[in-house]
């Protein structure tokens, strides 16, 4: 657990690191560089050491450990993002059937004064995961906020329509990096049956 400099959260988990690229968007990856920096040093090769090669670049392998790290979160409320290292909806994520999913999802619901945020480039995986746990457990938890990240008008054309099917209490938009102009409008309008709501996060 961290605290962190992201703007629009108060704390980050990462009980998964690692990833790939998949987006022009993921060019300057902050985590990959992050990655590189602490498969450097001592205390964190072994988790690092895996994920990036040696020249700092992702390999695609990920590294998993159990979710023990919720323990350690603040009694305060406060707002937790899951998942600053990785994309949580990675292929190459060894989910152990959904199990691993399922129960992120669970031990949200230990923390109710808190919300918890997951963001993906790959909304087609998270929409395939989130329903197969709606299938375990009924609804998710009503503090859990689901969001893509997009970095063009073909992404947000794309990926925000395929948020708006997931069945979330929350759901948000991460434009980071911009790479062109991107009219929102149309999803500024979408009304969803249960939130409604449909919050752009403009980085
Ligand atoms: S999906 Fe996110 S973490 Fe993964 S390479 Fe792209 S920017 Fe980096």
């Amino acid at each position: 657990m961290a605290n962190t400099k992201i703007e629009w959260c108060d704390e980050t988990i990462n009980p998964v690191v690692g990833c790939s690229k998949c987006s022009p968007g993921c060019d300057n990856c902050y985590a990959e560089r992050q990655a590189a920096r602490l498969a450097k040093m001592s205390k964190t090769a072994v988790r690092y050491g895996g994920v990036v090669n040696n020249r700092g670049r992702w390999t695609g392998k990920l590294s998993q450990m159990d979710l023990s790290v919720f323990d350690r979160l603040p009694q305060r409320p406060c707002s937790v993002f899951i998942g600053s290292m990785t994309d949580l909806f990675h292929p190459n994520l060894d989910d152990d059937d959904g199990q691993l999913t399922r129960s992120l999802f669970s031990r949200m619901n230990e923390y109710p004064d808190h919300s918890f945020l997951i963001l993906t480039k790959r909304p087609h995986l998270m929409r395939q995961a989130v329903e197969w746990v709606i299938a375990q457990d009924g609804e998710l938890p009503p503090n859990c906020w689901l969001g893509v990240t997009v970095c063009n008008q073909e992404e947000a054309d794309d990926k925000i329509p395929m948020l708006l099917s997931i069945p979330a209490v929350g759901r948000f938009v991460s434009i980071e990096p911009m790479l062109g102009g991107i009219n929102v409008a149309p999803w500024l309008r979408c009304k969803h049956p249960k939130s409604g709501v449909l919050i752009l996060m403009l980085t």
